[in-house]
């Protein structure tokens, strides 16, 4: 079982706390943008992993209605009532294992039992691993499990994007809990963000990423973010009126049309709608270069992915640009980009294992002398989804 030592470690502590076992208990990963940045919105592709780090949530039925939830490694308790789960302003942790709560709850046949719960994961919290998909996923397949709910793996993720939404705040796409829940051991999550549909493909064994996590957050990101996704709307729009086929999404359009049609649109909305339009068929190429072992190939589209995000999008910044020129430089990296929402955050890496700790020890190095602050380096390997492991 994928970490088993955290496993164990949330049974002895359960025991002790609520002196007994759990009798459903899941476990859930974090996962990694690997290509296609700022697609999910505008109905594109994305190329992702579930990661080896992960969260398990273990769970027993109460007497009466009564909730007792404990995060693990805080051992710090919440209650609530089962069937009153609204969001808090402390302890801000219980908002993610509420809003999935009731997700599931709203599906269950009542009336409903409270339960005794605890959760404990390894992903660093924050650092752009998706550690709020992955406490989302654990809740809601072992509360599913308890409290007989059957669900798909679309409907599963749309509970956690709905806890982020309205119990969390975070206005996130679908990306992060169904790359939690699709994962598989070596293997890369495509997903279509129009039809939400995901297939796995095979990475072989010469390839591993490194997750570089500048640990910097920028100003204006929320007001940043919105003025892409209006750029992205606007420059879908245009392109609705220039082009004969219907466009909804930037999704409809290509790099051959953008560049025949782009007249007449804001230069900047222009520069903006490229980057999702040009991770769309990175996407897609890339998916040719791995069913041909092609990886220095699919690394290379890293390098322009991110190219794209730090000239036509202009999500990146200082520290992650530095991270992708420092990998440009190592023998051995095969490609790098930032991953996620930008502006701040983490830069994937992808490398051959041999290479993985010296590229490691390098990145951290030359990061740390040129910013005198270190970034954080993990090493990642695809690995298996989301399951019950009891
Ligand atoms: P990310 O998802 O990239 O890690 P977020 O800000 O979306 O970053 O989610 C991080 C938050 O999720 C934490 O601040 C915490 O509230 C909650 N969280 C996730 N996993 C755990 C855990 N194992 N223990 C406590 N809190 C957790
Ligand atoms: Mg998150």
């Amino acid at each position: 079982m994928q970490n088993e030592s955290v496993y164990r470690e949330l049974l002895e502590k359960y025991a002790s706390h609520f002196g007994g076992e759990p009798s459903v208990a899941a476990y859930a990963p974090g996962r990694i943008e690997v290509l296609g940045n700022h697609t999910d919105y505008n109905e594109g592709f994305v190329f992702s992993a579930a990661i080896d780090y992960g969260t398990f949530f273990a769970v027993c039925p109460a007497e009466g209605t009564s909730c007792r939830l404990v995060a693990g490694d805080l051992m710090r308790e919440v209650t609530f009532d089962i069937n009153e789960i609204l969001p808090s302003r402390n302890d801000t942790w219980q908002n993610y294992v509420k809003g999935t709560a009731a997700g599931i709850v709203a599906l269950a046949a009542g009336p409903l039992k409270g339960f005794d719960a605890m959760f404990l994961g390894n992903i660093p919290l924050g650092s752009g691993l998706s550690s709020s998909a992955a406490l989302e996923m654990c809740t809601g397949l072992a509360l599913a499990k308890l409290y007989g709910v059957e669900t798909d793996p679309v409907t599963m993720a749309k509970i956690g994007q709905k806890a982020e939404h309205e119990y969390a705040g975070c206005k996130c796409g679908l990306l992060d809990q169904i790359s939690s829940l699709a994962g598989k051991e070596g293997m890369l999550v495509k997903t279509d963000f129009r039809s939400i549909v995901y297939e796995t493909v095979d990475m072989g064994p010469d390839a591993c990423f490194l997750m570089v996590n500048t640990n910097a957050k920028h100003r204006l990101v929320d007001g940043a973010y919105d003025q892409r996704r209006q750029a992205c709307e606007t420059a879908a729009a245009h392109f609705a009126k220039a082009l004969r086929h219907p466009v909804t999404h930037l999704r409809d359009v290509t790099m051959a049309e953008w560049a025949l049609y782009r007249r007449g649109l804001d230069p900047v909305a222009a520069d903006r709608a490229a980057h999702p339009i040009g991770e769309d068929e990175r996407v897609l190429l890339g998916a040719q270069m791995l069913q041909t072992g092609d990886l220095s190939g699919f690394g290379r589209l890293m390098f322009d992915s991110h190219a794209s995000s730090r000239y036509l999008f202009e999500n990146s910044c200082e520290e992650l640009d530095a991270v992708v020129d420092i990998c440009r430089k190592i023998p051995g990296v095969l490609g790098a980009r930032l991953s996620g929402g930008g502006f701040g955050g983490s830069v994937v890496v992808l490398v051959h294992p041999r290479d993985a700790e010296t590229a490691a020890a390098a990145i951290a190095n030359v990061y740390n002398a040129k910013f005198e602050t270190p970034c954080t380096v993990s090493m990642i390997h695809p690995a298996a989804g989301a399951c019950l492991v009891k």
